[in-house]
């Protein structure tokens, strides 16, 4: 047998538990598989699921990780109130770069897109459900002239 053959065989049990005499449990998606003394289907089961091209675990699918991962950073940056821009801070991207080489950043305007349309929906739907709502305008300049109108909204729901 050729070694690189002999490695992945027993290296199977790494991955696996023995449930019952006729059965494994995956220790990676706990799927639960027949067991007949040999390691064939726990093989073909992790090569199917769990392996990537160079015949390690892989991690989660890249597009779910992907997203798992942006998720996770936009909600540090609303929690510890960092501003968007940490995601073109040098540091901050040769610290993820360690972290995980393969995982490509999102743009400040992409995150603040997702978070913006998705908060708007919540509050599009909050205001629908209630029978009036009071309205204040409010004029502002910034210290470099650019004018804002605030507006906002104030209403009684259910929960009061
Ligand atoms: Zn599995």
């Amino acid at each position: 047998m050729e070694p690189v053959r002999k490695r992945k065989f027993s290296s199977m049990w790494e991955h696996f538990e023995q449930i019952s005499p006729n059965k494994v449990k995956c220790l990676l998606c706990a799927k639960e598989l027949g067991y007949n003394n040999n390691t064939s289907s726990m093989l073909r089961h992790f090569r199917a699921l769990h392996e990537n091209s160079e015949g390690n675990v892989a991690g989660p699918s890249p597009v779910s990780r992907k997203k798992d991962l942006d998720d996770a950073l936009v909600s540090m940056i609303v929690k510890d109130t960092q501003p968007f821009s940490i995601v073109e801070d040098t540091g901050f991207r040769e610290f993820v770069a360690k972290l995980d080489p393969t995982y490509i950043l999102p743009t400040r305007k992409a995150m603040v897109e997702e978070r913006y349309q998705h908060e708007k929906e919540k509050a599009k739907a909050e205001v629908q459900k209630v029978a009036a709502v009071s309205l204040t305008a409010d004029m502002c300049t910034s210290i470099n002239m650019d004018a804002y109108l605030a507006v906002t909204c104030h209403f009684i729901d259910e929960t009061i």
